[in-house]
């Protein structure tokens, strides 16, 4: 699997570890500016460790659903260009605002992403990357009309959580739904659980049809 330039697996503790260069940001470990990106804190990490590409590419443009304080977001922007960044829910608002401070290509928005006609006249389109991490009901709805910001070669890295759709559910049958609908807007290209590092997890890569 090949890394994008800007991720790198470095020598931090002595450990290998999947790495991004930038200031640090939730305690993580730092050797020569490279901070270890922890796969069990971030489904993008995770997607990494598993062997996916997620599409992240050094400059490309970003929108990121569900950016909550910033851990996933922070290695996102560390490797791309410009970063669109949603959330809705004002607590973890704060510390994402700290984590943006140190970067300037990420660009915090309070806002709803089942939305996002309350953002399209700020984040731009043709995007590479639609990056998507919601803890919420109708998790391939929100990616569907999210669609209008990506590139038509950009990419979909989407994470689901079972539990959000639906608690009493078997996650594989979620699973199934979820990937049915995203196919009446994207072409899946790889779809993978993320065990061990996040249970009841699917994780997506697609392209727009
Ligand atoms: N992606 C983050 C990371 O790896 O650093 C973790 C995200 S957390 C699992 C899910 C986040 O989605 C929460 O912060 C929650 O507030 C946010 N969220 C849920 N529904 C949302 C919505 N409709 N619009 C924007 N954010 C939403």
């Amino acid at each position: 699997m090949a890394l994008p330039e800007g991720v790198q697996y470095r020598d931090i503790d002595g450990e290998q570890r999947l790495a991004t260069r930038g200031e640090a940001v939730y305690g993580e470990p730092v050797a020569d500016g490279w901070r270890a990106w922890d796969a069990h804190r971030s489904k993008v990490g995770a997607m990494y460790e598993l062997g996916m590409e997620p599409g992240l590419e050094r400059g490309g443009g970003v929108l990121y659903l569900g950016a909550a304080n910033g851990t996933t977001v922070s290695h996102v922007a560390d490797v791309c260009g410009p970063t669109y960044a949603v959330e809705f829910a004002a607590r973890p608002m704060g510390d994402l605002l700290s984590v943006a401070e140190t970067r300037e290509n990420l660009i915090p928005l309070l806002k709803d992403a089942r939305k996002p006609e309350t953002y399209a006249h700020v984040v731009e389109s043709g995007l590479d990357v639609l990056v998507q991490d919601v803890a919420t009901r109708g998790q391939a709805r929100v990616a569907r009309a999210n669609r209008q910001f990506l590139a038509d070669d950009g990419h979909l890295c989407l994470a689901i959580k079972a539990r959000s759709e639906d608690a009493t559910r078997d996650p594989g049958d979620v699973f199934a739904d979820a990937l049915d609908e995203l196919r009446e807007t994207y072409t899946i290209l790889d779809s993978r659980r993320l065990d061990p590092f996040h249970a009841d997890h699917l994780a997506v890569v697609a392209e727009p049809r």
